[in-house]
């Protein structure tokens, strides 16, 4: 199977100018661990997690938007890529989720390993 058979299509994401509270906000109200940051532009520049919100408070409350505390270099995937493949970035750089994007770096999709989970059919 490729990733656009398992990803889930329905992204929520977040733009880089957003306050981080507008972040914590959305990831609890849509119970997401896992926002891509766009630009204005629609394009895919970071992500922002929950680690990331929790360790903005920790570290640095003056930190105040979202582009001050997202990873910039984001491990993504396209649509067209066998999910093995998929996993195995997940698995080497201990993350849950990788954005899916077309040609152009707009997010058409997400992968999470809950996605993964369901390939082997088991519920846990
Ligand atoms: N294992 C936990 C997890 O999955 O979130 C914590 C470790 S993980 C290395 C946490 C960091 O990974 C966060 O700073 C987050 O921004 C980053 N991260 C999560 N998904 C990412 C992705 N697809 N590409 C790049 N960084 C990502």
């Amino acid at each position: 199977p490729r990733v656009s058979d398992i990803m889930n299509r329905q992204v929520i994401s977040i733009t880089e100018d957003e306050e981080i509270r507008v972040a914590a906000k959305r990831l609890l109200k849509d119970e997401t661990n896992h926002l891509p940051v766009l630009d204005g532009n629609g394009a895919l520049v970071g992500i922002i997690t929950t680690y990331d919100v929790s360790k903005a408070v920790v570290n640095d409350g003056r930190l105040k938007q979202v582009k001050d505390i997202m990873t910039r270099k984001v491990i993504k995937t396209t649509p067209d890529e066998p999910v093995d493949i998929a996993a195995q970035k997940l698995e080497q750089n201990n993350i849950s989720a990788l954005p899916v994007v077309d040609a152009t770096n707009r997010v058409v999709g997400i992968l999470s390993a809950i996605d993964l989970g369901k390939l082997f059919g088991g519920r846990r």
